[in-house]
């Protein structure tokens, strides 16, 4: 690859500023996304592949003849990026910075580096006059870090292949996703407490729930629970952590549920959320089923708490809700729910994908399984496939996103090797 013409693309994408942002009649997720699209579209024409723009929602550049009997594989990155504020940056977020051996910018790691990695590979492969017996559909987004927006579009305009990867995960590769789902459980308004709020989003852990109390809390009860009051509202106050690793944080709903008990109030129900209801028992090579009712929130006459559920896969969606129903409780399932990804551990994509790693690397890994989710989703069949390799904090979404310059060479070897054997191999 020739570092320096990569490495001069990749400061013109740098640039725009590709923050989710307002649409326009032509850009979905504004402006700076739309320049972002073309820039990669215009690169990809340039070295002689075909593209297609669904919309500026998201783009597609086709490696192998356009011919509906090749077999398809697909991958696919993003260009949008996470914001980035000035505070905690050494260098301007949106210009490419080159310090120490690393280079330094919003989107280097997450995902305009990689995906433009992906983008140099097939152009070596094509220049190498390689015969694809399979052809390579490479997606790019406009909106995975804002709702994935881009694929639910790309998804009413063509059908993806079944299986692919996708660069904006972590090495060596993981072959299987949990499912997320969000539950709402109903109960009957308490007698003595209203405003119950706490949680911002249900894939959090709380770290913050309050109440108002018609009487007047005792301190010796409050200081039992560990709860504070400043003159109006009951205060608990836990540690967040991502909804998949609930084990890692503490829930402040959950000391101020146990507080309404003792003062009288029937919350056994409510308690119960908290102990995992027994879903903890289902679990299986993938990992074990998790459960944490992570927002609270009430009205004249009910109290929600709303509960992320991840499930391992082959399990399902049903096997949870039967040990749910045996509860009896009232509960709904939210919108915006994502099934389980599960690919053969032992098939064709993961072992091409993981002897690629194992090869350059020369390390020997096993692929490994996720309980949050990636871009991979977009296929039934998809693998998180780097560009993490986990050696150093690469500061995803963070201040100070990095990447080391010999793992961008090193990754870029990796994609090579397996995108050359996904079209050639047999
Ligand atoms: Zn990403």
């Amino acid at each position: 690859m020739q570092l320096n013409e990569f490495l001069s693309d990749l400061k013109t994408l740098i640039s725009y500023q590709s923050v989710n942002a307002n649409k326009t009649p032509t850009a979905p997720f504004g402006k700076e996304n739309f320049n972002a699209l073309s820039f990669f579209l215009n690169k990809a024409e340039e070295f002689g592949f075909e593209t297609v723009n669904y919309d500026n929602y998201a783009g597609e550049i086709i490696f192998g003849a356009n011919e509906s009997n090749l077999e398809e594989i697909g991958v696919i990155g993003h260009l949008d990026v996470v914001p980035a504020s000035s505070i905690g940056w050494d260098s301007d977020p949106f210009t490419l910075t080159e310090k120490d051996g690393f280079l330094f910018g919003r989107g280097v790691s997450d995902d305009k580096g990689p995906s433009l990695l992906i983008l140099y590979a097939l152009k070596e492969l094509k220049d190498n006059k390689i015969l694809p017996k399979r052809k390579i559909r490479f997606f790019v987004g406009c909106n995975e870090e804002d709702g994935w927006a881009d694929l639910d579009y790309l998804k009413t305009k063509t059908t993806l292949p079944e299986y692919g990867f996708s660069p904006d995960g972590n090495f060596p590769l993981s072959y299987a996703e949990k499912g997320v789902y969000q539950l709402q459980f109903k109960f009957p308004a308490l007698k003595n407490f209203y405003e119950i709020k706490g949680g911002s989003a249900v894939n959090a852990v709380c770290d913050y729930a309050s109440a108002k109390s018609v009487i007047t809390p005792d301190n010796a009860l409050l200081k039992e629970f560990s709860l504070g009051f400043n003159g109006e509202v009951i205060e608990s106050f836990g540690k967040a952590a991502h909804g998949s690793m609930p084990h890692l944080g503490k829930n402040a709903i959950k000391s101020l549920v146990q507080y309404f008990g003792i003062c009288g109030e029937n919350t056994l129900k409510m308690e119960k959320l908290f102990d995992g209801l027994g879903l903890y028992a289902l679990k299986n090579e993938q990992g074990e089923v998790t459960f944490s009712p992570n927002v609270i929130t009430s009205d004249n006459k009910n109290v929600y708490i709303t509960c992320d559920c991840r499930i391992p896969a082959p399990l399902c969606f049903d096997d949870v809700k039967k040990i749910i129903d045996g509860f009896g409780y009232e509960y709904k399932l939210l919108p915006h729910t994502l099934p389980p990804v599960l690919v053969e551990k032992d098939g064709w994509l993961v072992q091409t994908l993981l002897n690629a790693y194992n090869t350059i690397t020369g390390e020997n890994k096993q692929p490994v399984s996720l309980c949050g989710s990636t871009f991979a989703r977009a296929f039934k069949k998809g693998c998180a496939f780097g560009i993490e390799f986990g050696r150093y904090q690469t500061n995803i979404h963070d201040a100070n996103e990095r990447i080391k310059i010999s793992e961008v060479l090193e990754a870029y070897e990796i994609y090579l090797l397996a995108l050359k054997k996904l079209v050639l191999d047999n």
